[in-house]
């Protein structure tokens, strides 16, 4: 149970003043949290951080205030000159005085009441806001901040920026988060103290204070103290959860898992192409794993195209050849049916049994296959988030694979876990994920890597064109599928919602309808399941020879004969995504080409991601790219979230307290195994604060 201290700052966003329902539901779009499946609660909103600040600290006279500046201003009111009766066009105006001269308070549309209010004749007041000088006479219009002389205290001179979405105003979300903050009990250090000291980091709820009341603009950077003191936080919760996580999955004893090596001889025979180095090495790593009497906890990093799924069958084959079962989660229902469609015939050949088991069987045919697994009768069955739900059983599920790993959660692994007696577990990242990424996802997993691509792949072209010159392209696309060549094109990321990204398809599929006629196929998230097959089938049989498809096609999708990739509006992607959609192609022994099709102008770092593109084909240096690329101010005004799946931390900035949080981490549960002790006890607020108290039922259950 969460500790009641805890209390006042789990409670919805909507029990907040000034928090209604709607405000609420925009305030949801802007919490860094991953907060899907629940409401917003006041502890998300206070990690809502600004990104930047407006300084209101000059505070100059009326005659000597610049054009353009942001300023504050001391003066008194005058007169209030509202418009002519009826004629709304012409602003209210509130004139104001220093010594130094006159100006304009400029409103539109002005609610006068309110105005008269808050300015009364003769009044001392403090506005702040932009100031416009218009032939000689100085203006402001709809200052940020009036206030009277006496109560200008609430006025921030250093006021903080967050991330907005359209409809909520700064004041609102300003106005919320501070009550969140004034909600943070008086919590126990949890870090040690020696961190601490050597860090130079404030106690948690001053950093959090720091942050969003800055004195300075300098107090709002990733790299204050304040800042690192709170990643450091999310980190040390991050790693805590992950070692105990490890230590549940670890304390269940494994078995070993060996086998006379007959059924992977059969497949390896009935492969169409020998394994590269870096398979055959993966491969041994994994088998003297399974060997093993503890479980395996295994991630196979491997960059796109490099072969995972064969590695996979492989490993499946030994657990089924000791005589257990096997299962391969995809994050996707076409993911899944591709990986069957590639292992059924193979493991047929071993005389293994397989089935697939997605959302989408029912009746009869998921009756057998969920009879089948338990009964022993199924060897290997392959699905999506179906496998985890809990009328499927396994008689004996040994070894669970898990492809495009943080698709899923870590209670989803646990999940799996749980449908077996300590399966070893294989996870596996087309993500070229640098290291320091894979210590806060995965924590302290063993790594096998496929480095190398198998052989006989060509290089892919990669080419960006303005959106401009689309008919040029259109012609050589044509010439291409006279050549009986197969391409993909990928519609343009949308955030809006899943209608819009639907239109963006929708409308790219009838505008090429009357150039490409029944070549042209089209797939997206919102098709019935069948649909989707239906689309995916005749793209690889070549019925179809474009394949219009939204981001769906992102991951693992497997068509080896498609040479030629456009992406659409390349610009909006992110480089990671990009470096996954070109994987899509160069699969086979043709040669390849990527288009990058784009909209000019080209903001810096768009400019930069797509000639980071054309200059590797490298995923570990994309991902390295990605990183200094990202978090660069262009995400300005929408969810400016920390990293994968931090709501503080900034990879980019923040990776070196990573090692520091993990080594705590590891030396503490050396200790306090339990979080028994005094500063054990700190330490499960912390894991409540960042969401991690999954972790904290583990301990329970342990
Ligand atoms: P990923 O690592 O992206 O999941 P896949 O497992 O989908 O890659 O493999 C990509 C393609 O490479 C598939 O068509 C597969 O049959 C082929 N492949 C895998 N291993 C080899 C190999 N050693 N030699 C040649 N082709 C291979
Ligand atoms: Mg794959």
């Amino acid at each position: 149970m969460r500790p009641s201290l805890l209390d006042p700052l789990f409670v919805p966003i909507t029990s907040l003043a000034g928090v209604g329902p709607k405000i609420a539901e925009l305030i949801e779009k802007i919490v860094p949290a991953d907060i899907s499946a629940r409401k917003a609660r006041a502890c998300d909103l206070i990690f809502v951080l600004p990104h930047s600040v407006i300084d209101r600290r000059n505070r100059p006279e009326i005659a000597l205030a610049p054009n353009g500046a942001i300023v504050t201003l001391e003066v008194t009111i005058d007169r209030h000159q509202p418009p002519p009766r009826g004629n709304r066009s012409v602003p209210y105006r509130v004139y104001a005085f220093d010594e130094t001269g006159e100006i304009a308070l400029t409103f539109f549309h002005a609610n006068a009441g309110w105005l008269e209010k808050s300015m009364p004749v003769g009044a001392e007041v403090v506005v702040s806001g932009r100031m416009e000088w218009f032939n000689g006479r100085p203006s402001m219009v709809h200052p940020d901040h009036i206030a009277l002389a006496g109560d200008a205290d609430g006025l921030p001179l250093v006021e903080p920026v967050y991330p907005l979405t359209a409809g909520l105003s700064g004041k609102v979300l300003r106005r919320a988060i501070g009550q969140a903050l004034e909600r943070i009990p008086a919590l126990p250090e949890w870090l040690d103290t020696d961190v601490a000291r050597r860090q130079s980091f404030p106690g948690f709820a001053d950093a959090l204070r720091r942050l969003h009341s800055p004195a300075d603009p300098l107090d709002v950077s990733p790299d204050s103290a304040a800042w690192r003191r709170l990643a450091y936080d999310e980190f040390l919760a991050g790693q805590i959860s992950l070692a105990l996580v490890r230590a549940t999955v670890r304390r269940a004893h494994g078995r070993p898992l060996v086998g006379d090596g007959r059924k992977i001889t059969a497949i390896r025979n009935a492969l169409p192409y020998s394994l590269t180095c870096s398979q055959t090495d993966a491969l041994a790593e994994i088998d003297a794993d399974l060997q093993r009497p503890e479980r395996m906890l295994r991630l196979l990093q491997g960059d796109v195209g490099s072969g995972k799924t064969v590695v996979a069958l492989l490993a499946m084959a030994r657990a089924v050849e000791a005589g257990g079962q096997a299962a391969l989660m995809a994050p996707t229902e076409i993911l899944a049916r591709q990986h069957f469609a590639t292992i059924a015939p193979l493991a047929a050949k071993a005389g293994l049994r397989t089935a697939v088991l997605t959302g989408r069987e029912k009746g009869r045919e998921r009756a057998d296959t969920l009879a089948g697994l338990e009964s022993g009768e199924i060897d290997l069955v392959v699905g999506t988030h179906a496998l985890f739900q809990e009328t499927v059983r396994f008689r004996d599920l040994a070894l669970a694979v898990i492809d495009e790993q943080h698709r899923f959660g870590v209670h989803q692994r646990l999940a799996i876990t749980a449908k077996g007696e300590a399966p070893d577990m294989l996870v596996m990242t087309a993500t070229p994920i640098p290291r320091t990424l894979v210590l806060t996802a995965f924590g302290d997993m063993d790594v096998s890597r496929l480095t190398e691509k198998p052989a006989g792949r060509q290089p892919i072209r990669t080419i960006t064109l303005p959106l401009e010159r689309l008919d040029e392209l259109i012609g050589r696309m044509r010439d291409a599928v006279a050549d009986g060549q197969k391409i993909y094109w990928i519609c343009p990321l949308v955030e809006e919602s899943e209608e819009v990204k639907l239109m963006a398809a929708e409308d790219r599929f009838a505008s090429l309808k009357p150039v490409f006629g029944n070549a042209l196929g089209l797939v997206h998230g919102r098709m019935k399941g069948a649909d989707k097959d239906e689309a995916m089938r005749a793209f690889k049989e070549g019925e179809t020879r474009i394949l219009i498809a939204t981001t769906v096609i992102e991951v693992g999708v497997d068509v080896p004969d498609a040479t030629i990739i456009v992406i659409e509006h390349a610009e909006r992607f992110g480089l990671a995504q990009l470096h996954q959609l070109r994987g899509r192609v160069g699969r086979g022994s043709k040669a390849s080409t990527c288009v990058l099709l784009y909209q000019d102008p080209l903001g810096e770092t768009a400019k930069r991601r797509l000639s980071v593109m054309r200059e590797t084909e490298d995923g570990f240096r994309i991902s390295e790219e990605d990183l200094k690329l990202r978090g660069e101010g262009e995400l300005l005004g929408t969810r400016q979230s920390g990293t994968q799946g931090f709501q503080v931390a900034r990879i980019e900035m923040h990776a070196d307290l990573l090692e520091t949080a993990r080594d705590d981490a590891r030396l503490l549960l050396a200790r306090d195994p339990d979080l028994q002790t005094k500063r054990g006890e700190a330490i499960r607020l912390l894991l409540y604060l960042f969401g991690r108290d999954e972790a904290v039922r583990l301990l329970r259950a342990g």
